[in-house]
């Protein structure tokens, strides 16, 4: 450990975002300091659900039946988005580690979500050869009173992990659409009700056209905000849309 590294341990701890132990500091950013020094205790790290088995085929949502090719909303709706894939099932200490980010501002969750999803979920996200990231924009009032869009601090994190990694440089492309609409938050509704409270929030603009985009959010639940996005963005010209999130709800 360098004296700098010493002193950040003691002005700025790092912990276990489960379980709070203090971390080691590291400063550089490469893939071996990384796994020398995890953002997470190994043992905290097995706790966390990852998403496995059966999955719809559009949204990577766990499926009960081996015969279902779609889960309950991807087969009752237009999906505008080609496929979409998640990290974590939103439930125990994953939902912990998104809520401790949101409504804590735990920065560090943003940075460890990022690099698990470039190394579960970067292979997937180079197939799609996406050329940009597109963090789910927050209406402007609402991102001022939180200070920060945990999506956006998400897909910084995964931007870099991407080409520390696989040396994929993708852009984080922000500008492509926005937030016009302040809606109530879809976690509050019933799900019948969220896709007429989120449809017509969003507006894109036309550097959206021609483009492979890979949306990133820290939670899809029935993938309606999504979905309005991608119909957005495809209404803009957009060729593809593809969306990555940390959890998933089930
Ligand atoms: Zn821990
Ligand atoms: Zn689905």
């Amino acid at each position: 450990m360098t004296i700098k590294e010493l002193i950040m341990q003691l002005v700025y701890p790092r912990v276990c975002p489960v379980c709070g132990e203090v971390l080691p500091w590291s400063i550089s950013g490469s893939v071996e300091q990384a796994k020398a020094d995890p953002y997470i205790c190994r043992d905290c790290l097995k706790k966390i659900k990852i998403v496995t088995g059966t999955r719809c085929l559009k949204c990577s949502k766990p499926i009960e039946s081996e015969e279902e090719e779609y889960c309950h909303d991807c087969a009752g709706r237009t999906n505008y988005f080609e496929e979409g894939r998640a990290l974590w099932l939103h439930d125990g200490y994953a939902r912990k580690i998104i809520y401790a980010l949101k409504f804590s501002g735990i920065r560090d969750n943003a940075d460890f979500i990022g690099y698990e999803m470039a190394r579960r979920l970067g292979p997937w996200l180079m197939e799609r050869r996406a050329d940009a990231l597109l963090p789910v924009p927050l209406h402007r009032s609402k991102q001022r009173s939180r200070g920060f869009n945990q999506a956006q601090l998400i897909a910084a994190s995964l931007a870099k992990w991407m080409g520390i990694m696989y040396g994929y440089r993708i852009p984080i492309d922000s500008g492509m659409l926005v937030r016009t609409v302040r809606t109530k938050p879809q976690k509050d509704l019933d799900p019948r009700y969220r896709f007429n409270n989120i449809r017509g929030a969003f507006e894109a603009d036309d550097t959206a056209a021609g483009r492979r985009i890979c949306l990133v959010d820290d939670i899809y639940t029935t993938g309606s905000t999504i979905n309005e996005a991608a119909r957005t963005l495809k209404r803009a010209g957009a060729e593809k849309v593809f969306f990555i999130t940390a959890n998933i709800g089930i």
